[in-house]
């Protein structure tokens, strides 16, 4: 039977309650305890597939198809194993399956309320996870904050758990965050305690504590916390802001957290060990060099929305011992002032996911750009049909091509619907979503990259390449390098004679991971690098032009 940590917040919301949890998960895993995460989020939608990203950030995609909240994202990151839709619940799917029930009359004419019928459902879900995935511990994270009023069934379904397992079987983390009165120059523990509290009246009292603050947690302060709120001091644990998500797992580590859920829990587990980890973050910690990258973007006054690019950039990065600065770019901006201003001296453009015509003329240009000037470019989803409506337009001549996501009426579709997608009308968990089998066509860059004949990559899209128009975009020198097992779907396109221009329709963040980042990733980084050096080479005799041209040895 597995054993549950459940992990909650208080205080405020984005402290890191969602990192400090994969980083836990991370810790247990170093110990040979085999781990699974799951995230309740008391939100009424059924999942964020429908949400504005301003509203939610970034919709991470599991290999099963699930649209998830990007926690997840950190999570399979951190503990590198492949998570499913049981990880994702919401109010929303809930109330859904209770409601259904109650349709088919399975409650046999009870009044069906929040205890027993939802909690009922919420204990389903946490214990389905432990079954499915056979892991020792689940690891269980509550979105929101103690207090919040959508939180409450969950909270109560977590202390009827605490009440039916044994007292070592589970585990209450209780995460909050200590604010600095500059003033008086002090660390405030209150709204800790009176979180706490909150979480006490809900019939859960914490395990363990940990504290997030922007300055030091004094021991006289973890005293005090342990004395207001019950927990032993040595389970008052600090975690200061850090520079790198991925410094994470090691300070948790140094600071006994690992030790203290071991211990209060049972488990058999190996000595510390994060030393591959260490390495890892020593080596993103110390790069040989940098380069910027330019990711365009419709949502990018919020980072949050491409979370899975950013950190995908950064693995990559690391593989190549190269810090990857990112520069943002407004895809609208793009289409207002010169392209060449907004996006002078990149090292790479990336053209990010999206949905929807807002930006799409500024992501052209910023195609066209890379495309002209030889700059590495990386499309990722709707990146990859822009690379292919740029280059029907410019280098086929096709003016009117486009998405008929876009223009319905386009002359010349060379992206256009699926065919399976022809008369959905519901927007909730109708794409084509999950995992896919890609084959590679030998000789292109894109099998170099991956180095075997097929891969499985993530999707979540409407709209496709149209194969009207594939022999004509080959022989004009964009090619399909990725194609479904049946060689139906064009999965990766790629540009001939270009240091490297290619975009997937699948979304290939989401399966990268910091100590093994994803091919096309790590490749979009390493020409990006070449033509830094060659650049760096080439500006000390003025050639800048030539080189980024290729003719002064760019790779
Ligand atoms: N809007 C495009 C489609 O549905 C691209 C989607 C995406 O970028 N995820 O095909």
């Amino acid at each position: 039977m597995p054993k549950y940590i459940f992990v909650t917040g208080g205080v405020v919301s984005s402290v890191g309650k969602g990192i400090t949890t994969a980083a836990l998960g991370r810790i247990l895993k170093s110990r040979d305890i085999s781990v699974s995460i799951q995230k309740l989020d008391p939100y009424l939608n059924v999942d964020p597939g429908t949400m504005s990203p301003y509203q939610h950030g970034e919709v991470f995609v599991t290999s099963d198809g699930a649209e998830t909240d990007l926690d997840l994202g950190h999570y399979e990151r951190f503990i590198d194993e492949e998570l499913t839709k049981a990880s994702s619940v919401t109010t929303g799917q809930i109330y859904q399956a209770v409601i259904a029930k109650e349709r088919k009359g399975e409650f046999l004419g009870g009044t069906i309320q929040a205890i027993p019928h939802v909690t009922n459902e919420i204990k389903a879900r946490v214990r389905a996870i432990g079954r499915e995935t056979e892991a020792q511990v689940v690891i269980v994270e509550v979105g929101g904050t103690v207090g919040d009023i959508e939180g409450q069934p969950f909270l109560e379904a977590i202390r009827q758990i605490r009440r039916e397992e044994r007292p070592e079987d589970t585990l209450s983390i209780h995460v909050t965050f200590l604010p600095h009165v500059g003033s008086t120059n002090e660390i405030k523990t209150k709204p800790t305690q009176h979180s706490v509290r909150e979480l006490r009246s809900a019939g859960i009292q914490p395990d363990i504590i940990l504290c997030r603050a922007d300055h030091e947690v004094t021991a006289e302060i973890r005293r005090k916390i342990s004395l207001f709120c019950d927990v032993h001091e040595s389970c008052v644990i600090s975690l200061p802001t850090m520079d790198s998500i991925y410094q994470v797992p090691i300070v948790l580590q140094d600071e006994n957290l690992g030790d203290r859920v071991i211990e209060l829990m049972g488990l058999d587990a190996k000595p510390r060990d994060l030393a591959g980890w260490r390495e890892l973050v020593e080596r993103l910690e110390h790069p040989v060099g940098e380069l910027t990258v330019a990711v365009v973007g419709k949502y990018v006054e919020l980072h949050d929305a491409y979370l899975s690019i950013k950190e995908a950039l950064i693995h990559a990065g690391i593989a190549h011992q190269v810090r990857v600065n990112i520069r943002w770019v407004h895809s609208e901006r793009l289409e207002q002032e010169p392209v060449g201003g907004l996006l002078e001296g990149v090292d790479g453009i990336l053209v990010c996911p999206g949905f929807g015509e807002r930006g799409i003329e500024g992501k052209l240009e910023a195609a066209r750009y890379a495309r002209e000037n030889r700059i590495p470019y990386l499309g990722v989803c709707l990146g990859m049909q822009i690379m292919v409506i740029e280059y029907a337009r410019h280098v086929l001549g096709l003016l009117g091509a486009n998405s008929t996501e876009f223009n319905v009426q386009a002359p010349h579709p060379v992206i256009s619907l699926l065919s399976e997608q022809r008369g959905i009308e519901d927007k909730g968990g109708t794409m084509r979503l999950g995992g896919y089998r890609c084959r590679l066509v030998p000789g292109t860059r894109a099998a170099a990259a991956y180095g075997v004949d097929d891969v499985i990559e993530r999707h979540r899209h409407r709209y496709e390449f149209n194969n009207a128009y594939r022999e004509q975009l080959a022989a004009a020198g964009l090619i399909a390098s990725g194609l479904s097992p049946d060689g139906e779907l064009v999965e990766i396109a790629e540009v001939v004679d270009h240091p490297f221009m290619l975009g997937s329709q699948f979304h290939p963040e989401f399966r990268s991971r910091p100590d093994r980042p994803q091919p096309l990733f790590r490749e979009f980084i390493g020409a990006a690098k070449s033509l830094r050096s060659g650049l760096d080479a080439g500006i000390l005799s003025g050639e800048r032009e030539r080189v980024a041209a290729g003719g002064a040895g760019g790779a």
